[in-house]
């Protein structure tokens, strides 16, 4: 075990090995207790807790007997190693670690501690066979030392209750994935009663492939969508407009940024075209954000690339795997607006009724910490986003794998060959070969030519997890060669056969640079696990994608010049330290724009977060009656009451007829003839009078207080959704249409603040409404089963 990395990292090494050298202490005595005096530590140590001990001062003995039980019920003593990152992950860190050192078992430790105070401990994984293979694997070990454990993922067809829920986040300790955990938190909040409620406050979540998850991953929001919205013809106008633009002059599209946007000329051509005063009033907001969508449609979205017309049906295509993602729809009109290009007819435009992003999902958890193999090249961004810093723990054993330089060339086809003569040459002496690419269509084509070689292997492109889990488990065996993607397989341990070790171990063969430094490390790090021997080589070329994208004008030009077969030096790899920069650099151009655009999805969650917040702890004082409803009812219809009277002044029979019928009662009052509308005085009594007369109605029908109580609850629950899933709706349409604006020379953020905050507040508004009309519309039926069932309008 050697020390390394920063001065800081050495210390933080040199206090948790302190720790470590606390536990071993106890091994001894662990390994004296007889099963049951084992098991009984768990009840003791939440005795101390009971008693004031802090959890901390647990940490020594818990890690001690987890050790010693996993040692009896796996057979897998941790390693020191394994120690100091469980004790890292107690203390709120990322500890990277690296593949195969054995980061399932390390999170026994701080998962066990973390549950003794009956708050629950999550761990967090990328797929839902990874969630049931950890919990199945490590769930023995917990039971053993009298803890529950639960698993959050179910198989689609599965029938799932609350009640299931409830016991998955009820267990001790939970394995689920981030998407479950985060469409299980916007589920939660959309209960209408404690019955329909199964989560409980977050306390400690373990994430797993951290960075993956909470950056990689949370570029885009979860959400959920539900309610057709009323559909627009502006798609159509809006289309036809976009097709009459001029490039450059009307409007300019930047690659890199995947922006496109009118220019000056484009939006006083606009205004012409639409014969309006100002494209950016608020009253041509929705013909302007069918403009933009509609060039978004038409630039930034190809046929046949990202998605294809199959049925008469858009369909969208993954940009990894090329595969259509049945099913999956873009949000917020721009699948209609493509639709709407490729002269389809157009689909239901759902409303999306919750969402939630990763960064805001994890933030709510009091205490975050993460493990993975690649997390301190992304620091900075993980503590900025999450307080979350990274600890790195030596591995078990020195690594021996060698990573050799890249192979660059010229052209694909170069590079192609190039790869395939290696590996060629390294399944000739039986060596394993792991081929990764970024894309399904490469591993593909390397597929077909292997084929052609005569060179049997296995195909892995992440499309049936568990399936290609057993397969990659083989890929260290003499003479396998695996094509895969670089999702394929994650997560699964490969070991070396018998004999390849003395070949040289296992050879992770990259056909491209990602787009980011850390996959590459990744996939790196699938070589050389434990002390074994193996190696990484990547193969590049200037048409990559990579390259295509961010390799800057100086190398394409270079390729514009060499890409032909006439070449000195065709087939040969480009020497000089120019391309090796240029890959560089490439590779970290996409790693800012990938940051940046991160940056903006939190900028933007912002107030989204903040209103969120607001009104799922209003949910939740409501349900958990935390709220004297009664009192509060008075209060909600003298404001309203007041409202409509100040705003109508000049208020004639008829509007206030309407008024009634649509607000306060189906009846037609024949007292409202002698009221003078336009005494404000009046009219508030005789509405007040209404209020009084239903709520005694209601109270005499359902006969007791706490019915009553039962009763308004609904009716304010109903009126916050409505309005909460119109407003989630107006930010999330309001967020796809601003980035535009800022490139048009306006401040998108702040702007968008205004708009939502000033939406927000004209929520509150709707909310008071909509209580008074679910109080004074509904009819109340009894029910001899359920009691009461209340029919809102
Ligand atoms: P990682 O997720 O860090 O890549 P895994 O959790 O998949 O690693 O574990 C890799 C392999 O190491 C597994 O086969 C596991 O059984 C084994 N392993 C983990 N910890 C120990 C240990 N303390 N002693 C022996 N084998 C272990």
């Amino acid at each position: 075990m050697k020390e390394k990395g920063s001065l800081l990292n050495r210390l933080k090494l040199r206090e948790i090995g302190r720790l470590v050298d606390r536990v071993n202490d106890l091994r001894e005595e662990m390994a004296g207790l007889t099963d049951q005096e084992l098991a009984a530590l768990t009840p003791a140590f939440r005795q101390r807790l009971a008693a004031g001990a802090s959890v901390d001062d647990l940490l020594v003995e818990a890690y001690a007997a987890v050790r010693e039980a996993s040692r009896r019920v796996l057979g897998l003593f941790p390693f020191d190693v394994q120690v100091m990152g469980a004790i890292a992950l107690h203390q709120g860190s990322i500890a990277e670690m690296k593949t195969g050192e054995g980061k399932t078992l390390t999170a026994t430790m701080p998962l066990y501690l973390n549950a003794l105070t009956g708050q629950g401990a999550i761990l967090v994984t990328t797929n839902n066979y990874l969630a049931r293979r950890d919990a199945q694997e490590m769930g023995p070990v917990y039971e053993f030392m009298g803890l529950t454990v639960g698993v959050g993922v179910f198989d689609s067809d599965d029938e799932v209750e609350v009640a299931d829920k409830r016991a998955v986040y009820a267990a001790d300790i939970t394995y689920t994935t981030s998407t479950a955990l985060g469409f299980d938190y916007l589920a939660d909040n959309l209960a209408a009663d404690e019955a329909d409620k199964f989560l409980r406050p977050f306390h400690y979540v373990i994430v797993d492939e951290a960075d993956a998850v909470l950056l990689d991953a949370a570029q885009t929001p979860l959400i959920i969508s539900g309610f057709p919205r009323v559909q627009s013809n502006l798609y159509q106008v809006a289309n036809q407009f976009v097709l009459t633009l001029e490039a450059e002059r009307e409007f300019r599209h930047l690659k890199e940024d995947k922006a496109v946007f009118l220019t000056k000329a484009g939006i006083n051509y606009a205004q012409a075209y639409f014969d309006i005063p100002d494209l950016y009033g608020a009253d041509y907001f929705e013909l302007n954000r069918h403009i933009n969508l509609a060039l978004r449609a038409h630039h930034l979205y190809k046929k046949d690339v990202d998605y294809v017309v199959e049925d008469q049906e858009v369909k969208l295509l993954d940009n990894r795997t090329g595969r259509v993602l049945e099913g999956t729809r873009l949000q917020s009109g721009i699948h209609q607006a493509l639709e709407t290009k490729e002269g389809v007819p157009l689909s239901k435009d759902s409303r999306s009724v919750a969402s939630v992003t990763y960064q805001s999902l994890f933030n709510m958890f009091p205490r975050i910490s993460g493990m993975t193999g690649t997390g301190k090249m992304a620091e900075d961004e993980l503590i900025a986003t999450y307080k979350v810093p990274v600890v790195v723990i030596p591995t078990n054993s020195l690594i021996q794998r060698i990573d050799y330089p890249d192979q660059i060339y010229v052209t694909l086809p170069e590079k192609l060959q190039a790869t395939l003569n290696y590996v060629r040459e390294l399944h000739q002496r039986q060596q394993p070969v792991l081929l990764v690419s970024g894309t399904v269509d490469i591993a593909e084509i390397y597929s077909r030519m292997l084929l052609q070689e005569g060179i049997p292997h296995s195909v892995l492109t992440a499309k049936n997890v568990a399936k290609e889990a057993q397969i990659i488990q083989e890929a260290g065996q003499l003479g396998a060669v695996t094509v895969a993607t670089s999702l394929a397989g994650r997560g699964t341990d490969i070991k070396l056969g018998p004999g390849v070790a003395e070949l040289g171990g296992l050879a992770v063969v990259g056909t491209e640079r990602m787009a980011n430094s850390r996959i590459d490390w990744q996939l790196r790090g699938r070589a050389g696990r434990q002390g074994d021997p193996g190696l990484s080589q990547f193969f590049v070329c200037l048409e990559d994608e990579l390259l295509v994208q961010y390799g800057g004008k100086g190398i394409n030009r270079y390729f514009e010049k060499h890409n032909h077969s006439r070449r000195a030096n065709f087939g040969q790899p480009l020497k000089g330290g120019r391309f090796k920069r240029a890959i560089r650099h490439a590779q970290e151009k996409s790693e800012d724009k990938a940051q940046s655009a991160r940056q903006s999805t939190i900028q933007f969650d912002e107030s989204l977060r903040i209103q969120r917040q607001r009104i799922y702890q209003l949910r939740d004082d409501l349900i958990y009656n935390q709220i004297d409803l009664r009192e509060r009812m008075d209060t909600i219809f003298r404001d309203v009451l007041r409202d409509f009277v100040d705003q109508h002044p000049q208020l004639s029979h008829k509007d206030l007829q309407r008024y009634v019928l649509d607000n306060y009662s189906y009846k037609n009052q024949a007292s409202l003839q002698e009221l003078d509308p336009r005494n404000g005085q009046a009219v508030q009594d005789y509405l007040w009078s209404l209020y009084r007369k239903e709520l005694d109605q209601k109270q005499a029908y359902l006969e007791t207080e706490d019915k009553l109580e039962d009763f308004l609850r609904l009716a304010v629950l109903r009126a916050i959704d409505e309005a909460w899933i119109e407003q989630v709706d107006t930010l999330q349409q309001l967020k796809s249409f601003v980035p535009i604006r800022q490139v048009a020379q306006r401040d998108a953020t702040s702007e968008y603040f205004r708009e939502s905050l000033e939406s927000y507040n004209q929520m509150a508004q709707r909310v008071q409404e909509g209580i008074v009309r679910n109080v004074m519309l509904s009819t109340i039926e009894a029910d001899p089963e359920k009691g009461h069932t209340v029919y809102f309008v």
